[in-house]
């Protein structure tokens, strides 16, 4: 296994990091990295306050050099999952940008500035990158919370080796080099954004712009100057499907670019289309979790296809079992089974939840709660999780996804989710969230039901529909079904 930032050793001047119009170069982020790593070595354990800046980027960088394990924290946690977080990460520092007044949960810890390029950064000798020893492949690298939407955010404590090992898997997938410009817009506390969108093209020698908030415009201007990958969730592509018909400079920035790429959720089927129709190019999607960083992706030289996450990642072992735990060996598009995957992408344990890691993990295979189908040629299918997306209804286990892609398909439907509630008939009755895309005309529950049974059999008609201005999501944009309630 290679080291993990071979680049940053390398010190090039092309551009590494842009964040606004703060740009650092490989050399630069070397010695801005290397100097603040000089200022935590020996810190037990160090968290990062994860605004979406360039200060925020360094400071991961620089623990990763020094080998401070990092815990990247959202700034819009509230104060009680900020109180879990330190509480159960025990930091003994935080780096911040200067500019931050930190809330009480971390204000009684020592900081570190993370501000970069100042006075006393130039004056600074700064130890090289490569000054620092390459550590032990399974030291704890970072310490990422999940992301909370089925229960509160667990600790993933992830080693060096994981992220080494689904970097150079993603380099392989999407043949991803040097020359590689990152467009991102996502925030920088999760394993997509930091790891896939900071760490990813740091590793390769590349750049990353980032754009501090997603908008279509920022997409254009970037993908339009040279700019060759995007990496976002759902609801970025959603707004792109929807801004594309009256936006013919983004439908040309997105056809020219070399890879687009979704993941976190799954990419509605419809949104998948219709940016094919408009740039004829489509979207791949990858499936990953904070425990296992990445599982499965579309190949960049592989056939895109719509609702699936693509085929296992180099070094991946990835099997579908059934209620009993046995594996299903068959690749028939039908069964639907929990994947369970080994390898070296794998967390080494949640933090301080020896019960949860144990209940986790079966004979070295990790649960991942996750349900789908294998086709024929092995891409996998996502039908959505074990707890809030498999309905069981009348005898059938259904899966939520596949009838939210049909509603979502209706012209009055602007967002939709769907559940299953107790039902003494049925078992559970399925039931459908919809946001309408015109509040004052919303299609009628028999409207959509019919819609559905249509495309779809007829015991997957939603039996209640209920109407909502928005749907709960939480910062990537994942629908907390757990907060809707009948
Ligand atoms: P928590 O574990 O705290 O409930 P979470 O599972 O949303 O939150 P993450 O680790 O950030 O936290 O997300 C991983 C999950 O996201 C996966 O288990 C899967 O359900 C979902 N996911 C990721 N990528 C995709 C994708 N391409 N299609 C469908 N679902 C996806
Ligand atoms: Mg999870």
């Amino acid at each position: 296994m290679s080291p993990l930032f071979p680049a940053l050793a390398a010190r090039s001047e092309r551009p590494a990091l842009r964040f606004g119009d703060r740009t650092l170069t490989h050399a630069e982020l070397a010695d801005a990295a290397g100097s603040l790593a000089a200022r935590i070595a020996g810190e037990r354990r160090i968290a990062v306050w994860a605004t979406p800046t360039l200060g925020t980027a360094v400071g991961v960088v620089a623990a990763l050099l020094a080998g401070v394990p990092a815990v990247p924290v959202n700034p819009k946690s509230g104060e009680r999952e900020l109180a879990h977080i330190v509480a159960d990460s025990a930091p003994t520092l935080v780096i911040a940008e200067p500019d931050v007044t930190l809330p009480t949960a971390l204000a009684g810890l020592a900081r570190l500035d993370a501000g970069v390029g100042g006075t006393d950064d130039a004056a600074t000798e700064h130890p090289r990158a490569d000054a620092f020893p390459e550590l032990s492949p399974e030291a704890p690298a970072l310490i990422v919370y999940t992301s909370g939407t089925t229960g509160p955010p667990k600790g993933a404590v992830v080693p060096r080796r994981a992220i080494a090992a689904t970097l150079d898997a993603l380099e392989d997938a999407w043949q991803w080099t040097a020359d590689d410009v990152l467009v991102h817009a996502l925030p920088l506390f999760h394993v997509h954004g930091l790891i896939l969108g900071i760490l990813g093209p740091l590793r390769r020698g590349g750049a990353v712009r980032h754009l501090g908030r997603f908008d279509t415009e920022g997409v254009t201007r970037e993908l339009s100057s040279g700019a060759t990958m995007l990496f976002g969730v759902p609801t970025m592509y959603h707004r792109i499907a929807e801004a594309l018909s009256g936006d013919p400079a983004l439908a040309k920035a997105l056809a020219g670019a070399r890879l687009l790429v979704s993941g976190s959720a799954a990419l509605p089927v419809h949104d998948h289309e219709r940016i094919a129709a408009a740039t004829g190019r489509r979207v791949i999607e990858r499936y990953g979790m904070t425990e296992t960083l990445m599982n499965t992706s579309v190949r960049a030289d592989g056939e895109p296809r719509a609702g699936t996450v693509g085929v296992p990642l180099g070094g991946v072992e990835l099997r579908l079992v059934d209620e009993s735990g046995v594996a299903i060996e068959a690749y028939d598009g039908e069964t639907v089974g929990e994947i369970q995957v080994r390898g070296p992408n794998l967390f080494t344990e949640y933090l301080n939840r020896p019960d949860a890691t144990e209940a986790a993990f079966t004979d070295g295979w990790f649960r991942t709660g996750d349900m789908a189908i294998r086709d024929p040629d092995g891409y996998v299918r996502i039908v959505g999780r074990k707890a809030t997306d498999l309905i069981k209804s009348g005898g059938y286990k259904i899966g939520a996804g596949e009838i939210e892609n049909v509603l979502l398909e209706h012209p009055g439907v602007r967002e939709a989710a769907v559940t299953g509630e107790p039902d003494a008939d049925l078992g559970e009755r399925i039931v459908a969230w919809i946001v309408p895309a015109h509040a004052e005309a919303p299609p009628s529950a028999e409207e959509l039901a019919d819609h559905v049974a249509a495309q779809l059999a007829a015991h997957k008609r939603p039996r209640t529909v209920r109407y909502l201005d928005a749907l709960p999501r939480n910062d990537m944009g994942k629908i907390m079904k757990r907060a809707l309630h009948g």
